[in-house]
């Protein structure tokens, strides 16, 4: 039989320019829908050029979430989207940092790697992101990598990246293409769009040695033809390749704008790469009720990373609004998210009343202690107003909290994150965490990544997974402490997700007899939530809060 001849592996980096936070994440993504929608494996790559070697030791309100992969790995929240829009599961070899750079090659030169020679920022930097770069493709048998590299073109930080791609693309001209995202602002008091921070834009990418190929247009209108040409004339594309975003209702409609535009056939046409006819349906199909999804459920996310400044910042949970999304459009509902600080509750329990008006409550992931009392006033008044309760992690742990002090009476139960010395550790350290944090070992080193999950027969959750076990991805240091498992299930607490040795609490709920929907989870489901596959205990919760609404409880 002839050898099918290999068919070239193709390379889109995404940059951004004119400023950080237009879009280029959702782009990348929508770049990697729309060529799978042609019958290609597609896989994605971030690059995030901080020293970190992770995200998991950045602060989430300036950096946004964690997101965590089944690996294990804490990674930027654009991966998300990826996988989100991608519908693949990724790993840590599609996530890397300029420290995580710097550090792989200076431990190769400490290993002789390098065998005597000079070991220098160019070649050696770019040299180890390209072979990153194409073991992630490779591994993942991508017939297209679509990388993004973050921040914008022009800073210190990802030039060695941006080098990267250059010496990629002068060795295969034909196999590396550059999008670049750029900023089209309209300013108020003049009224029209201006090309010019794009233009420079291009040109700083220029003297990168790269050339765009595709210029997307982030702006908060359609952009019209003259401003196309305008952009195409100088920054040396043709006008067709000038793709305009305008700002979308949801993100998910982006793949379909591009489509409109005709984009998946321009790069198949500069890839010189041959696909199948267009299948999105799925896609259409759900970006169709989307729009559709009249009745609107009101949920509230109880947290505190939300201010920063004067502004809020909802990124620090983009993964839970994604999830709510999800699991809402599937069952036909338009989610109204709210955003409420718990640490209001602790100077006021009257406030807490505001509940009463929401469909039902998320109280997410956290750490450290501000706001914590005023989360565990909510998870009681949910219990006790049989408000639905969807505790995510260390919304978990302030349930139990809640429950041990309120009905087990154990007034001084707390969790260790939060008082070193409580007379009832409900929520104590895993013995493995307490010698990391002896050694001071904080970066990667929590209960990271994919553990199963047993799941009890006869409860909530194995009604909503329906199965006996789950994988689920986690991201915690502590856990329920073991010695106090028989006197909080004695006193009606149903933990109905353990570990398989049976040690780790994963779920707890209340019966339904006594509550509508009160669940909380030691992992995060809404990391692996998808828009064409909600999950399971997502779409559970929204069901029971579209049979009963807030109304209906009154
Ligand atoms: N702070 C808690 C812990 O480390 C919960 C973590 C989380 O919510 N991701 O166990």
């Amino acid at each position: 039989m002839p050898k099918k001849k290999k068919t070239k592996k193709k390379y889109i980096f995404v940059v951004g320019g004119v400023m950080s936070g237009v879009g280029k994440g959702v782009t990348t993504s929508s770049i990697g829908r729309i060529m799978q929608s042609r019958g290609l494996s597609v896989t994605a790559i971030k690059v995030d050029p901080y020293i970190n070697v992770d995200a998991g030791t950045m602060n989430p309100t300036e950096h946004g979430e964690c997101f965590v992969l089944a690996d294990g790995d804490e990674t930027d929240q654009d991966m998300g989207n990826y996988e989100r829009f991608l519908g693949v599961e990724l790993s840590r070899l599609h996530y890397m940092t300029t420290g995580r750079v710097y550090q792989s090659v200076i431990e190769k030169e400490r290993n002789l790697d390098y065998e005597g020679k000079c070991v220098q920022v160019v070649p050696h930097i770019p040299l180890e992101i390209i072979s990153r770069i194409e073991k992630a493709s490779r591994t993942a048998k991508a017939d297209v990598t679509v990388v993004e590299v973050g921040g914008t073109v022009g800073e210190y930080e990802n030039i060695l990246f941006l080098e990267a791609a250059r010496m990629m693309k002068q060795k295969s001209p034909d196999d590396v293409l550059t999008v670049l995202v750029s900023y089209v602002p309209m300013p108020n008091k003049i009224g029209e769009m201006k090309t010019k921070p794009t233009q420079h834009a291009s040109r700083t990418l220029n003297s990168a040695g790269l050339q765009a190929d595709i210029i997307v247009a982030r702006s908060e209108v359609p952009m019209d033809d003259v401003r196309k040409e305008k952009i195409a004339q100088f920054c040396s594309v043709s006008s067709q390749s000038v793709i305009s975003a305008p700002d979308v209702e949801s993100i998910y409609h982006v793949p379909l704008n591009f489509e409109k535009a005709g984009l998946s056939d321009i790069l198949l046409k500069k890839l010189s790469l041959k696909a199948r006819k267009r299948d999105m349906k799925d896609w259409i199909d759900f970006a169709t009720k989307v729009q559709k999804a009249e009745k609107t459920l009101s949920i509230a996310i109880v947290g505190k990373y939300f201010a920063t400044g004067d502004f809020v910042l909802s990124d620090a949970y983009i993964s839970v609004i994604e999830a709510i999304k999800h699991a809402s459009i599937a069952g036909g509902f338009k989610p109204q998210i709210e955003w409420l600080d718990s640490s209001v509750y602790e100077k006021d329990q009257k406030l807490l009343k505001e509940l009463d008006s929401y469909d039902g409550i998320v109280v997410p992931g956290g750490f450290g202690t501000r706001g914590i009392e005023g989360k565990i006033l909510v998870a009681r008044y949910c219990r006790e107003n049989k408000i639905p309760y969807f505790g995510l992690c260390y919304g978990m742990q302030i349930a139990v909290v809640e429950f041990a002090r309120s009905v087990l009476k154990l007034e001084d139960a707390h969790t260790v994150e939060m008082k070193s010395e409580p007379l009832h550790r409900i929520i104590d350290i895993m013995p493995e965490q307490k010698k990391k944090i002896a050694r001071g070992d904080y970066g990667g080193s929590m209960r990271l990544g994919n553990y199963e999950t047993v799941l009890a027969p006869g409860s909530l959750a194995r009604s909503a997974y329906k199965s006996d076990t789950a994988i689920e991805r986690h991201r915690h240091r502590y856990e329920v402490n073991p010695e106090y498992i028989d006197e909080l299930e004695a006193g009606g607490l149903v933990f109905s997700g353990k570990s398989p040795n049976g040690s780790l609490m994963e779920i707890m709920e209340l019966p339904i007899s006594k509550h509508p929907f009160y669940l909380a989870t030691q992992f995060h489901p809404e990391l692996i939530s998808w828009p064409l596959k909600p999950h399971p205990l997502f779409v559970k919760f929204i069901a029971v809060l579209g049979k009963q609404s807030s109304k209906s409880r009154k």
